[in-house]
Protein backbone atom coordinates (compact mmCIF):
# COMPACT_ATOMS: atom_id res chain seq x y z
CA UNK A 1 0.00 0.00 0.00
CA UNK A 2 1.22 3.46 -0.73
CA UNK A 3 2.37 5.49 2.09
CA UNK A 4 0.23 9.00 2.08
CA UNK A 5 1.92 12.20 0.96
CA UNK A 6 1.01 15.47 1.99
CA UNK A 7 -1.26 17.68 -0.09
CA UNK A 8 0.69 20.46 -1.84
CA UNK A 9 -0.52 24.17 -1.25
CA UNK A 10 -0.64 26.53 -4.30
CA UNK A 11 0.81 29.39 -4.04
CA UNK A 12 -2.38 31.47 -4.06
CA UNK A 13 -3.73 29.39 -1.19
CA UNK A 14 -0.72 29.44 1.16
CA UNK A 15 -0.94 31.24 4.19
CA UNK A 16 2.07 30.78 6.27
CA UNK A 17 1.96 29.80 10.24
CA UNK A 18 3.41 32.43 12.43
CA UNK A 19 5.87 32.11 14.36
CA UNK A 20 5.63 30.13 17.40
CA UNK A 21 5.98 31.76 21.02
CA UNK A 22 8.84 29.99 21.57
CA UNK A 23 10.68 31.07 18.97
CA UNK A 24 9.41 34.46 19.65
CA UNK A 25 10.77 34.28 22.96
CA UNK A 26 14.24 32.92 22.05
CA UNK A 27 14.59 35.79 19.34
CA UNK A 28 13.70 38.32 22.02
CA UNK A 29 16.47 36.34 24.36
CA UNK A 30 19.18 36.29 21.91
CA UNK A 31 18.30 40.11 20.44
CA UNK A 32 19.08 41.44 24.34
CA UNK A 33 21.71 38.98 25.12
CA UNK A 34 23.37 40.45 21.45
CA UNK A 35 22.63 44.06 23.45
CA UNK A 36 24.62 42.82 26.58
CA UNK A 37 27.50 41.75 24.75
CA UNK A 38 28.23 45.02 22.43
CA UNK A 39 27.12 47.20 26.13
CA UNK A 40 28.45 45.51 28.69
CA UNK A 41 31.92 47.06 28.49
CA UNK A 42 30.38 50.61 27.24
CA UNK A 43 29.05 50.48 30.73
CA UNK A 44 32.16 49.31 32.79
CA UNK A 45 29.69 45.80 33.39
CA UNK A 46 32.45 43.26 32.02
CA UNK A 47 35.86 44.44 30.60
CA UNK A 48 39.80 44.18 31.13
CA UNK A 49 41.48 47.32 30.72
CA UNK A 50 45.00 46.65 29.51
CA UNK A 51 45.68 49.89 30.13
CA UNK A 52 45.03 50.02 33.85
CA UNK A 53 45.78 46.80 34.24
CA UNK A 54 42.29 45.66 36.18
CA UNK A 55 39.43 44.49 35.31
CA UNK A 56 35.73 45.98 35.65
CA UNK A 57 32.65 44.22 36.72
CA UNK A 58 29.00 45.52 37.02
CA UNK A 59 30.63 48.76 37.50
CA UNK A 60 32.95 47.83 40.24
CA UNK A 61 36.95 47.98 39.70
CA UNK A 62 38.22 44.57 39.78
CA UNK A 63 42.10 44.35 41.22
CA UNK A 64 43.20 41.10 42.49
CA UNK A 65 45.75 43.46 44.74
CA UNK A 66 48.88 41.74 43.20
CA UNK A 67 49.96 45.98 43.01
CA UNK A 68 49.44 45.71 47.00
CA UNK A 69 51.93 42.84 47.38
CA UNK A 70 54.53 44.27 44.74
CA UNK A 71 54.55 47.30 46.72
CA UNK A 72 55.36 45.31 49.91
CA UNK A 73 51.88 46.60 51.35
CA UNK A 74 51.01 43.03 51.87
CA UNK A 75 52.11 39.55 52.67
CA UNK A 76 52.41 36.56 50.49
CA UNK A 77 49.97 34.90 52.51
CA UNK A 78 47.06 37.34 52.25
CA UNK A 79 48.15 38.28 48.46
CA UNK A 80 47.43 34.12 47.59
CA UNK A 81 44.21 34.24 49.74
CA UNK A 82 43.32 37.64 47.24
CA UNK A 83 43.75 35.36 44.25
CA UNK A 84 42.04 33.08 45.44
CA UNK A 85 38.57 34.86 46.42
CA UNK A 86 38.87 37.31 43.42
CA UNK A 87 39.78 35.32 40.90
CA UNK A 88 39.66 31.03 40.87
CA UNK A 89 36.51 31.61 42.98
CA UNK A 90 34.30 33.71 41.15
CA UNK A 91 35.51 31.52 37.84
CA UNK A 92 35.06 28.09 39.63
CA UNK A 93 31.64 29.17 40.88
CA UNK A 94 30.94 31.15 37.41
CA UNK A 95 31.73 27.98 35.34
CA UNK A 96 29.90 25.73 38.00
CA UNK A 97 26.67 27.14 37.96
CA UNK A 98 27.10 27.80 33.69
CA UNK A 99 27.62 23.85 34.02
CA UNK A 100 25.11 22.85 35.86
CA UNK A 101 22.63 24.70 33.36
CA UNK A 102 23.69 22.45 30.76
CA UNK A 103 23.84 19.28 32.58
CA UNK A 104 20.58 19.75 33.27
CA UNK A 105 18.82 21.47 29.84
CA UNK A 106 21.85 21.26 27.26
CA UNK A 107 23.42 23.68 25.15
CA UNK A 108 20.66 26.48 26.29
CA UNK A 109 23.30 29.14 26.20
CA UNK A 110 24.31 28.60 22.81
CA UNK A 111 21.02 28.03 21.04
CA UNK A 112 19.49 31.25 23.64
CA UNK A 113 21.96 33.26 23.75
CA UNK A 114 25.42 33.11 22.43
CA UNK A 115 25.90 36.47 20.14
CA UNK A 116 28.21 33.89 17.44
CA UNK A 117 25.01 31.22 17.34
CA UNK A 118 22.96 34.74 16.54
CA UNK A 119 24.98 35.20 13.54
CA UNK A 120 25.16 31.38 12.25
CA UNK A 121 21.51 31.76 12.59
CA UNK A 122 21.46 35.22 10.38
CA UNK A 123 23.82 34.21 7.79
CA UNK A 124 22.44 30.72 7.22
CA UNK A 125 19.08 32.53 6.53
CA UNK A 126 20.51 34.83 3.87
CA UNK A 127 22.45 32.21 2.05
CA UNK A 128 19.29 29.78 2.15
CA UNK A 129 17.41 32.67 0.51
CA UNK A 130 20.18 33.04 -1.94
CA UNK A 131 21.16 29.11 -2.62
CA UNK A 132 18.39 27.46 -1.01
CA UNK A 133 21.19 25.33 1.07
CA UNK A 134 22.21 27.02 4.40
CA UNK A 135 25.90 26.76 3.61
CA UNK A 136 28.28 26.28 0.88
CA UNK A 137 28.95 22.96 2.14
CA UNK A 138 25.48 21.34 1.62
CA UNK A 139 25.40 18.64 -1.30
CA UNK A 140 21.31 19.53 -1.58
CA UNK A 141 19.05 21.32 -1.59
CA UNK A 142 16.42 22.39 0.96
CA UNK A 143 12.63 21.14 0.41
CA UNK A 144 10.91 24.07 -1.52
CA UNK A 145 8.48 24.05 1.17
CA UNK A 146 8.29 25.37 4.24
CA UNK A 147 7.52 23.54 7.50
CA UNK A 148 3.81 24.70 7.25
CA UNK A 149 4.10 23.50 3.60
CA UNK A 150 3.77 26.53 2.03
CA UNK A 151 6.52 26.93 -0.90
CA UNK A 152 9.63 28.95 -1.56
CA UNK A 153 12.30 29.97 -3.99
CA UNK A 154 15.77 30.76 -3.42
CA UNK A 155 16.76 33.85 -4.78
CA UNK A 156 20.33 34.51 -6.04
CA UNK A 157 19.88 38.34 -5.58
CA UNK A 158 20.25 37.67 -1.61
CA UNK A 159 23.73 37.22 -2.15
CA UNK A 160 23.93 40.65 -2.44
CA UNK A 161 23.42 40.40 1.48
CA UNK A 162 24.85 37.25 2.56
CA UNK A 163 28.49 38.66 2.14
CA UNK A 164 28.23 42.58 3.40
CA UNK A 165 26.00 40.84 6.16
CA UNK A 166 28.82 38.10 7.19
CA UNK A 167 31.74 41.22 6.50
CA UNK A 168 29.29 43.49 8.79
CA UNK A 169 29.03 41.32 11.02
CA UNK A 170 32.43 40.50 11.53
CA UNK A 171 33.45 44.18 12.11
CA UNK A 172 30.73 44.51 14.74
CA UNK A 173 32.59 41.59 16.37
CA UNK A 174 35.98 42.98 15.94
CA UNK A 175 35.47 46.05 17.46
CA UNK A 176 33.14 44.85 19.93
CA UNK A 177 35.91 42.68 21.04
CA UNK A 178 38.88 45.60 21.54
CA UNK A 179 36.27 47.17 23.66
CA UNK A 180 36.41 44.43 25.92
CA UNK A 181 40.41 44.96 26.31
CA UNK A 182 40.79 48.79 25.86
CA UNK A 183 38.86 51.38 26.84
CA UNK A 184 35.52 51.90 24.73
CA UNK A 185 35.10 55.63 24.83
CA UNK A 186 38.76 55.42 23.18
CA UNK A 187 38.01 52.99 20.59
CA UNK A 188 34.41 54.31 19.34
CA UNK A 189 35.91 58.13 19.77
CA UNK A 190 38.83 56.68 17.46
CA UNK A 191 36.54 54.87 14.91
CA UNK A 192 34.26 57.41 14.36
CA UNK A 193 37.02 60.49 13.87
CA UNK A 194 39.15 57.61 11.66
CA UNK A 195 42.12 58.53 14.09
CA UNK A 196 42.76 54.57 15.45
CA UNK A 197 45.95 53.98 16.40
CA UNK A 198 47.98 51.41 13.90
CA UNK A 199 47.82 48.22 16.19
CA UNK A 200 43.93 49.06 16.75
CA UNK A 201 43.58 49.36 13.30
CA UNK A 202 45.32 46.47 12.40
CA UNK A 203 43.21 44.24 14.92
CA UNK A 204 40.08 45.39 13.62
CA UNK A 205 41.26 44.78 10.38
CA UNK A 206 42.86 41.19 10.82
CA UNK A 207 39.80 39.93 13.11
CA UNK A 208 37.30 41.25 10.58
CA UNK A 209 39.28 39.44 7.87
CA UNK A 210 39.51 35.99 9.94
CA UNK A 211 36.05 36.54 11.22
CA UNK A 212 34.28 36.75 7.85
CA UNK A 213 35.78 33.98 6.24
CA UNK A 214 34.72 32.16 9.31
CA UNK A 215 31.22 33.52 9.02
CA UNK A 216 31.02 32.90 5.73
CA UNK A 217 32.12 29.16 5.52
CA UNK A 218 32.58 27.66 9.16
CA UNK A 219 30.00 29.43 10.94
CA UNK A 220 27.86 26.23 12.27
CA UNK A 221 31.40 23.76 11.97
CA UNK A 222 33.21 25.83 14.58
CA UNK A 223 30.18 25.41 16.77
CA UNK A 224 30.14 22.08 16.20
CA UNK A 225 33.85 21.16 16.18
CA UNK A 226 36.08 23.81 17.52
CA UNK A 227 33.86 25.90 20.38
CA UNK A 228 35.52 24.84 24.23
CA UNK A 229 32.15 26.68 25.58
CA UNK A 230 29.67 24.31 23.23
CA UNK A 231 32.15 21.23 23.93
CA UNK A 232 31.59 21.09 27.63
CA UNK A 233 28.18 22.22 27.67
CA UNK A 234 27.83 18.96 25.63
CA UNK A 235 29.68 17.65 27.40
CA UNK A 236 28.09 17.91 30.77
CA UNK A 237 24.66 17.32 29.42
CA UNK A 238 25.51 13.95 27.98
CA UNK A 239 26.49 12.61 31.02
CA UNK A 240 23.00 13.41 32.62
CA UNK A 241 20.34 10.26 31.23
CA UNK A 242 17.71 12.71 32.30
CA UNK A 243 18.66 15.75 30.85
CA UNK A 244 16.41 17.69 28.39
CA UNK A 245 16.52 16.26 25.07
CA UNK A 246 14.09 16.59 21.57
CA UNK A 247 12.23 13.53 22.00
CA UNK A 248 10.77 11.97 19.18
CA UNK A 249 6.88 9.93 18.92
CA UNK A 250 8.13 6.72 17.46
CA UNK A 251 5.20 4.88 17.54
CA UNK A 252 3.66 8.01 15.24
CA UNK A 253 6.59 7.80 13.11
CA UNK A 254 4.10 6.71 9.78
CA UNK A 255 3.17 10.61 10.38
CA UNK A 256 6.59 11.44 8.74
CA UNK A 257 5.47 10.33 5.64
CA UNK A 258 3.31 13.68 5.61
CA UNK A 259 5.30 16.05 6.85
CA UNK A 260 6.64 17.79 3.46
CA UNK A 261 5.15 17.24 -0.05
CA UNK A 262 8.61 15.61 -0.99
CA UNK A 263 8.59 12.99 1.85
CA UNK A 264 11.51 15.37 3.15
CA UNK A 265 11.77 16.04 7.08
CA UNK A 266 10.42 19.49 7.97
CA UNK A 267 12.63 19.31 11.25
CA UNK A 268 16.29 18.31 9.29
CA UNK A 269 15.74 20.99 6.76
CA UNK A 270 15.66 23.77 9.92
CA UNK A 271 18.05 22.53 12.13
CA UNK A 272 21.08 25.14 12.51
CA UNK A 273 23.56 22.33 13.23
CA UNK A 274 22.76 20.19 10.68
CA UNK A 275 21.20 17.56 12.74
CA UNK A 276 18.74 15.01 12.40
CA UNK A 277 16.21 15.72 15.08
CA UNK A 278 14.48 12.61 15.67
CA UNK A 279 18.37 10.89 16.26
CA UNK A 280 19.44 9.19 19.34
CA UNK A 281 20.95 11.56 21.98
CA UNK A 282 24.65 10.65 21.18
CA UNK A 283 24.08 11.68 17.72
CA UNK A 284 22.19 15.14 18.80
CA UNK A 285 25.92 15.87 20.76
CA UNK A 286 25.89 19.47 19.21
CA UNK A 287 22.04 19.84 19.54
CA UNK A 288 22.18 23.93 21.16
CA UNK A 289 18.05 23.05 22.56
CA UNK A 290 16.91 26.32 20.27
CA UNK A 291 13.81 24.35 19.55
CA UNK A 292 13.28 24.98 15.68
CA UNK A 293 12.94 21.34 14.69
CA UNK A 294 9.98 21.28 16.98
CA UNK A 295 8.48 24.12 15.55
CA UNK A 296 8.66 22.93 11.94
CA UNK A 297 6.73 19.75 13.31
CA UNK A 298 4.31 21.56 14.84
CA UNK A 299 3.81 23.43 11.96
CA UNK A 300 4.14 20.42 9.76
CA UNK A 301 1.26 18.66 11.63
CA UNK A 302 -0.79 21.68 11.99
CA UNK A 303 -4.02 19.33 10.85
CA UNK A 304 -3.04 16.32 13.05
CA UNK A 305 -5.12 15.75 15.41
CA UNK A 306 -2.54 14.07 17.46
CA UNK A 307 -0.09 16.96 17.46
CA UNK A 308 3.25 16.97 16.55
CA UNK A 309 5.55 14.48 16.88
CA UNK A 310 8.74 16.33 18.34
CA UNK A 311 8.89 18.07 22.01
CA UNK A 312 11.17 18.48 25.03
CA UNK A 313 11.20 15.68 27.50
CA UNK A 314 13.32 15.31 30.51
CA UNK A 315 14.03 12.61 33.20
CA UNK A 316 12.10 9.09 32.59
CA UNK A 317 10.62 10.46 29.21
CA UNK A 318 14.43 11.25 28.10
CA UNK A 319 14.94 7.88 29.06
CA UNK A 320 12.58 6.17 27.81
CA UNK A 321 13.07 8.32 24.54
CA UNK A 322 16.84 6.42 24.49
CA UNK A 323 15.84 3.11 25.20
CA UNK A 324 13.05 3.21 22.86
CA UNK A 325 15.51 4.22 20.24
CA UNK A 326 18.07 1.24 21.69
CA UNK A 327 16.03 -1.26 21.83
CA UNK A 328 13.34 -0.60 18.79
CA UNK A 329 10.76 0.22 21.58
CA UNK A 330 7.77 2.41 21.36
CA UNK A 331 7.26 5.43 23.22
S1 LIG B 1 18.04 19.23 16.85
FE1 LIG B 1 16.38 20.74 17.05
S2 LIG B 1 16.78 21.80 18.99
FE2 LIG B 1 18.68 20.71 18.41
S3 LIG B 1 19.89 22.22 17.25
FE3 LIG B 1 18.70 21.07 15.75
S4 LIG B 1 16.82 22.27 15.48
FE4 LIG B 1 17.79 23.02 17.36
S1 LIG C 1 9.29 14.51 13.31
FE1 LIG C 1 7.78 16.06 12.67
S2 LIG C 1 8.96 17.52 11.43
FE2 LIG C 1 10.23 15.67 11.63
S3 LIG C 1 9.77 14.44 9.83
FE3 LIG C 1 8.36 13.75 11.42
S4 LIG C 1 6.52 15.00 11.16
FE4 LIG C 1 8.15 16.01 10.00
Amino acid sequence: MSRPTRRIIPIAQAAPAPRSRTQVKRFAFQAGFFALFILAPVFDLFRYDLYAGHAWILGVEWRLGLDDFLAGRIGALEAGANVLLRLFLPIFAGAGAFLWVAWKWGRLYCGWLCPHFSVVETINGLMRRASGKPSVWEKKKLPPWKADGTPWKADARWWALVVPGAVFFAFVWAVVLLTYLLPPAEIYGNLFDAALTRNQALFIGAATAVLSLEFLFARHLFCRYACAVGFFQSLAWMSNRDAMVVGFKRRRAADCATCLPDRRAACDAVCPMRLTPRNIKRHMFTCTQCGQCLEACEQSQRDNPQGPLLRWVAGEAARQNEAGFRHGREL
